[in-house]
């Protein structure tokens, strides 16, 4: 298959004009230096990987699907050496030669429950208030009530949660918060997909649908459930339980790089493309990848050229919605369709995030395709900009930041293929046009 090449400036005015760029974060530091001045760390990481623990025998027993895992919620690393082989051609890059590199997929798309990255945060997060109504009101006294919380339908039916979403928040969040019990309501934004849609209302979820975009729609949910005392508000902007939600992944990603033998140290550096909506899963894995693995690993967001509300938090040092710089917001990517970052996670990458790539749309379809051909893993247009991340590594202005921050060695490469699992078979048709 040949491709359009993926060729990112890092002229910053490229972001007003709505073309692709590589942003390098001038302030990023050292993790020695950023990692101590934000106001929560590894404790904080191990606190929600030992409570998801606790839910594993619940998992288990009301998602039979996650049997094997013995309820717990992860997915496969998979390294894609003819997806490697296939970019590098296609980028000219002379990487083959002096680089030794190996590209893997983080493969979100096929997690349990929810089969995108929301099955971390948002699954976490309907957990984590399940626990401390549980415990309020006396039906946890040992480890082994966590399990019987799956007969208790009648109890949390007397509690509502709402959660504004752009589509797999709302699926994680409608899947898990409707299979406890509670009364669930999801406030959709004109981006979200309509089989998302339909697949909640099928499960019982009450779906609200707003002309407007995410940030109306998040509005409206938060204004409902502050009006209920019996409401639990899920806040994609601003929830510190989202972000450990996510950041527990890169402790499981640890093991899985162990397993295969794949060392990161100095001479080892390794890289992670993240795609970026509001900011909470690749700022949480961001979060505790730097945790886990210091100055050794090298974090990238992707965010499309007319929704790049985080690389616009950056540049102007504010959350701003994108229209303030004359960008729409609309994407096809529906994942990313978010026109302004959340505060929490913007502060917190602040000096963590080491770069971004914008995408256009019209990139994302080909490296469906590509990965599907090369590899047979399929994965959502949000999450195919993960792969131009990559590409955008191999492009000049890649490969320079690459020789300046001395990493230009072994490297191992890891695309977040961030969901994909739950598109229906009509869709996933259109995408791979077979
Ligand atoms: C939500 C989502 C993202 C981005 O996560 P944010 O927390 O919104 O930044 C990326 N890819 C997919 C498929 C998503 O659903």
């Amino acid at each position: 298959m040949t491709m359009q090449q993926y060729l990112p400036t890092t002229d910053i005015e490229a972001l007003y004009k709505a073309k692709e760029m590589l942003f390098l974060n001038a302030d990023a530091a050292p993790c020695s230096v950023a990692l101590p001045t934000l106001p929560f760390g590894m404790p904080e990481i191990l606190d929600a990987a030992e409570r998801l623990k606790r839910f594993d025998p619940f998992i288990k027993r009301v998602f039979p699907e996650t049997n094997e895992s013995g309820g717990i919620i992860e997915s496969p690393l998979i390294e894609t050496p003819r997806l490697l082989d296939a970019l590098v051609q296609n980028s000219q890059a002379q990487l083959s030669q002096n680089i030794h590199a190996r590209l893997f997929v983080k493969m979100d798309a096929d997690l349990p429950i929810a089969g995108s990255v929301k099955a971390r945060g948002g699954i976490y997060e309907v957990l984590k208030h399940t626990e401390s109504l549980a415990l309020r009101h006396g039906l946890i006294k040992d480890l082994s009530d966590y399990e019987k919380l799956g007969d208790k339908s009648e109890f949390f039916s007397k509690y509502a949660i709402h959660v504004g979403s752009t589509g797999n928040l709302g699926l994680s969040i409608g899947i898990m918060s409707s299979m406890i019990g509670y009364r669930v309501t999801v406030h959709m934004s004109c981006d979200a997909k309509q089989w998302k849609k339909d697949l909640l209302r099928k499960k019982g979820v009450t779906v609200i649908e707003y002309a407007s975009d995410y940030q109306a729609a998040v509005r409206r949910g938060r204004e409902m459930a502050s009006a209920d005392e019996t409401s639990h508000f899920i806040d994609d902007e601003n929830s510190l339980d989202l972000f450990m939600g996510y950041a527990v992944a890169t402790l499981r990603l640890k093991n899985q790089l162990d397993v295969l033998n794949i060392s990161v140290d100095a001479a080892h550096p390794l890289f992670v493309y993240l795609p970026c909506g509001v900011g909470g899963a690749p700022g949480g894995i961001t979060f505790g990848l730097k945790q886990v693995f210091g100055d050794n690993v090298h974090c990238f967001f992707i965010e499309p050229v007319n929704a790049p509300c985080m690389l616009t938090a950056f540049v102007k040092g504010e959350c701003v919605p994108v229209s303030e710089i004359g960008l729409s917001g609309v994407t096809e990517a529906d994942g990313l369709a978010v026109s302004c970052a959340s505060n929490l996670v913007y502060s917190a990458m602040k000096q963590l995030m080491d770069g971004e790539f914008t995408v256009q749309d019209s990139r994302l379809i080909p490296r469906i395709r590509l990965l599907h051909e090369t590899e047979g893993l399929f994965i959502e247009p949000s999450a195919a900009s993960a792969i131009c991340g990559f590409e955008g590594m191999l492009s000049p202005a890649g490969q320079q930041y690459m020789r300046k921050a001395g990493v230009e060695r072994d490297s191992t490469h890891i695309l977040w293929a961030t969901g994909g699992r739950l598109v229906p078979e009509d869709e996933r048709r259109l995408l791979l046009g077979v």
